[in-house]
């Protein structure tokens, strides 16, 4: 039988640049649709903010201020898609600016104005039936490759799981690594580290072809040279992960991650812990599935001063560790990804039951 290969659906525009925001306003004029309006979707961290100032706001444009003190949730989309309808009926597009939590609400958002029902009912793979209004993204953090991605990440009733499909990923793309300058240090490693982790699981996967190896290869060097060889943040530092985020993100769009992800996404459904930082607790627990990406993950966390938290399994009941493993062993692609096709025969329940317990 011939091989199916992939034929993924990319960002449409990509601009990159320091100061690149400024071109927004002329990006937007001719994607403005009479007198609909653009929506100007921001990390609530940015309230109060001089990057407020910024946004070309024209007529009826609104400025929604996005919290993401939890990840995104089909709740939060639905709630503000409604919102958006009763209010305008149509807008001419939404403009995700901040963190990937806001990038994929941005995403998300866009897609229930024009389907109906719940975000959650097209929870999964190309569930989605109609593109949504236009959309843009604008990351303030680097490292989750949310920005060129087929899916949003939502926590729904039964289950965190994107909305990948084509219609997904946006229209346009501002990469100003201006924005993300500033941000806390372990904010940015945790985001930072998300990109890392991509890589090796892509890198190390058995998923892997020249496409993926020569962004994923890219992507790495580039977060080298941020974490490991550079000895102070930097200006370059911006604009090298913000590239490294881009470059990680392409690679996984044509391979998969791996473990720390799967087993990322039962801490996170249970727990509520962050994509970034909950990638981290686990890759520190993975040298027997990636040794040399877990030993330089471990210089890195030393030597940008930063703490990675243990202990946070401890005290579960029994039912909450076969919720977390349900979700994990969920992640069929993510695992054959990494152990291959007979992959339940090497992480078995057991394994992943103490690999939980150590975190
Ligand atoms: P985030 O968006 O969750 O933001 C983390 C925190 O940083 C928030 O408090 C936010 O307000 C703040 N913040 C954002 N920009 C800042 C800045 N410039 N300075 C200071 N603070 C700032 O963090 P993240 O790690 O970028 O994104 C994680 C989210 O992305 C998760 O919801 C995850 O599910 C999602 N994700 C999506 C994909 C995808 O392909 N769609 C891939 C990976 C992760
Ligand atoms: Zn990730």
């Amino acid at each position: 039988m011939a091989t199916a290969f992939r034929n993924f659906k990319m960002v449409g525009y990509v601009i990159y640049g320091r100061g690149s925001l400024h071109q927004l306003d002329a990006i937007l004029a001719p994607n403005r649709k009479n007198s609909a309006p653009m929506i100007f979707l921001v990390d609530h961290f940015f309230k109060d903010h001089t990057l407020c100032n910024r946004i070309p706001l024209r007529d009826r444009d609104e400025l929604i201020f996005a919290d993401v003190t939890y990840e995104p949730k089909t709740t939060q989309v639905d709630s503000l898609a409604l919102q958006l309808k009763e209010k305008y009926g149509t807008i001419s597009g939404i403009i995700g600016i901040g963190g990937g939590s806001t990038l994929d609400l941005a995403k998300a958002v866009s897609l229930m104005m024009n389907n109906p029902g719940s975000s959650a009912d097209y929870q999964g793979w190309d569930l989605v039936k109609q593109p949504g209004v236009y959309k843009v993204g604008i990351p303030t953090l680097s490292g989750t490759g949310a920005e060129v991605s087929r899916t949003t990440v939502l926590t729904g009733p039964t289950r965190k799981l994107g909305m990948n499909s084509d219609f997904t990923p946006f229209d346009q793309i501002v990469l100003d690594p201006e924005l993300t300058q500033n941000a806390p240090a372990n904010q940015r490693f945790y985001t930072g580290m998300d990109c890392y982790i991509h890589c090796i699981e892509s890198l190390e996967g058995t998923f892997l072809n020249e496409f993926s190896k020569s962004y994923g290869e890219k992507a790495l060097d580039l977060c080298r040279k941020v974490f490991v060889e550079s000895n102070e943040w930097t200006t370059t530092s911006d604009d090298q992960l913000m590239m490294a985020s881009y470059a990680g993100g392409m690679s996984i769009a044509y391979s998969q991650v791996g473990v720390a992800h799967a087993v990322s996404y039962g801490l996170s459904y249970l727990l509520g812990t962050k994509h970034g930082i909950g990638n981290c607790i686990v890759m520190n627990h993975l040298e027997e599935y990636y040794p040399a990406g877990v030993k330089e993950f471990k210089y890195m966390v030393e030597k940008n001063g930063i703490s990675i938290p243990t202990g946070i399994c401890a005290g579960l009941s029994e039912d909450d560790f076969t919720k977390m493993m349900d979700v994990s062993l969920g992640m069929k692609p993510l695992w054959e990804n990494a152990l291959g096709p007979n992959w339940q025969e090497i992480m078995t329940r057991e394994k992943l039951r103490t690999l939980y317990e150590k975190l």
